[in-house]
């Protein structure tokens, strides 16, 4: 598999969960790996290793995204970590994907929440997307990932919902925006996920989770991260602005 050959990719949020296994899987297709961490260095690291003992290629870069001069932090790594690998800065795929959850009702939602939902999980990837654009040639790629939850109520996380509803935005503006260098912008929407959070060692907790789905189980992070890796490949050249269900049939209700 060597569809991404000679790309790079930028990965938020690949210590773990969907990020980690997009990370693997566009490096399993060739690319070139920066895999993107907050504070978990070691999973990180266990990330890079596990594509590299795949025969693959990748770097982690640490930056605390919704916060000050995070972007700055963010491509200072990025950048020296291309330029040290492959000589040069190009950026081929972006894949915002780090994200936190709110996990509270609609009463309990305090300004302080809400503004650090709306920095990690909106502001951080658009200023992530229009920095990368500096780095990027025509014809790269960018996915946002969003969530199932722009189309499917959960009251305890109506904060989280909007800040995946302005990320979505992404895809339809900057889609129309990049198009003309041939950059494709794509949402991708996944459904419950087992990110390995301890919820998903309760059974009958995952039994009832299942049953969002259409296909009787939750996801696996690479049932999201092989989504991810067809829209940054060439066999994705003509989908843009798009919104990728990819949530196992949870949204057909
Ligand atoms: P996860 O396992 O919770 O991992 C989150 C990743 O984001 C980690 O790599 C973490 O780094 C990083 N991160 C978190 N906060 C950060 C911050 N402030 N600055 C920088 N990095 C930060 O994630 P996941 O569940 O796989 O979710 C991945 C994406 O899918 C998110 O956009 C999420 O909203 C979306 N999604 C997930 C599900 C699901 O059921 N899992 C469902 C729908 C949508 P550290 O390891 O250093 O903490």
């Amino acid at each position: 598999m060597t569809k991404l050959a000679g790309k790079t990719a930028l990965v938020t949020g690949s210590s773990r969960g969907i990020g980690r296994a997009t990370a693997e899987r566009l490096a399993r297709e060739g690319a070139l790996v920066a895999v993107h961490y907050a504070s978990r260095a070691e999973a990180a690291q266990e990330t890079v290793a596990a594509i590299e003992a795949a025969g693959g290629k990748a770097f982690a870069v640490q930056a605390e995204l919704g916060v000050a001069g995070d972007v700055d932090t963010l491509f200072g790594a990025l950048e020296s970590g291309l330029k040290e690998r492959t000589g040069g800065t190009a950026l081929d795929i972006l894949v915002n994907n780090a994200a936190i959850m709110g996990g509270v009702a609609p009463e309990e939602v305090t300004p302080e929440l809400f503004d650090r939902l709306v920095a990690v999980n909106a502001k951080a990837p658009f200023f992530i997307l229009q920095r990368a654009l500096t780095l990027m040639p025509d014809g790269g790629r960018v996915i946002n990932i969003s969530s199932g939850l722009t189309r499917f109520a959960n009251p305890q996380e109506v904060a989280y919902s909007m800040t995946k509803g302005a990320v979505e935005q992404l895809a339809l503006h900057f889609a129309k925006h990049l198009g003309p260098r041939g950059i494709t912008v794509n949402s991708v929407a996944p459904g419950i996920t087992n990110n390995g959070s301890p919820v998903f060692d309760i059974p009958e907790a995952v039994e009832q989770m299942a049953q969002m789905s259409t296909f009787g189980r939750v996801a696996e992070p690479r049932d999201v991260g092989d989504v991810v890796a067809f829209l940054a490949s060439d066999d994705a050249r003509w989908i843009t602005g798009a919104f990728i269900d990819a949530s196992g049939g949870t949204l057909l209700g």
